[in-house]
């Protein structure tokens, strides 16, 4: 990467990735003049202790084959390769010392944003990154409250302009365990490792 570039990086468990996560990147790309998008996938991501996740390499895998035919698009292994718990604020340290001369913009969806203030050290979030915000459906935020929290907010705080996709993995996972498709939800090559793995059947 040349200095200067503008980096997003996208963190998330993608359990599995699907068409929300790419067109809410695609978006950021072009929303905010990015070189690339680094995917981010959380081996052990923190707000989800105790619920059950699928294997990492799995995961990987997926998100690998999701992402493979967009030449901005590139994965992280920061938070595959340490140890978890992984709190985003140490990620976006480790990724600002990394690529020191290039601004970082850390993608997330509305939901996220809603649910900021009770991530680690959110301030220091924004010390390392610029939020790049896409609206989510069914998913509102309370700007009013989260910058009386958190007053650096507005300063370091983007909306990407996208159009809104209705797409969660969670309901992806309850459709295939009901037996329902998926298709046109997921790119195909992650449909396919889907089925072909048995994943989220039981
Ligand atoms: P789950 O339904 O299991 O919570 P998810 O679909 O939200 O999963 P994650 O991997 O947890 O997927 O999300 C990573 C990031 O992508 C989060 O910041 C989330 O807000 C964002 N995101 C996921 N789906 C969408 C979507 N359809 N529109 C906008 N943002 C999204």
């Amino acid at each position: 990467m040349r200095a200067l570039d503008r980096l997003g990086i996208f963190g998330g468990t993608f359990d599995p990735p699907h068409l929300g996560h790419l067109i809410l990147a695609e978006c950021a790309v072009n929303g905010l003049n990015l070189s690339r998008v680094l995917f981010v996938l959380a081996a052990d991501p923190p707000h989800k202790q105790g619920q059950l996740v699928t294997p990492v390499a799995h995961r990987l895998a997926m998100l690998e084959h999701a992402i493979a035919d967009n030449p901005c698009f590139a994965l992280s292994r920061i938070d595959i390769d340490r140890p978890g718990p992984h709190y985003s604020v140490d990620m976006l340290r480790l990724l600002c010392a990394e690529y020191a001369e290039s601004p970082l913009f850390f993608l997330m969806g509305g939901d996220s944003l809603d649910h900021f203030l009770t991530w680690r050290d959110p301030a220091g979030i924004l010390d390392s990154a610029q939020l790049a915000v896409i609206r989510r459906p069914g998913a509102p935020f309370d700007l009013r409250e989260l910058t009386a929290q958190l007053p650096s907010l507005p300063d370091r705080l983007q909306f990407v302009d996208a159009p809104p996709i209705g797409v969660a993995a969670s309901d992806l996972r309850d459709r295939i365990h009901a037996g329902q498709s998926i298709r046109y939800q997921v790119p195909d090559a992650v449909a396919a490792y889907i089925h072909e793995n048995h994943l989220y059947e039981d």
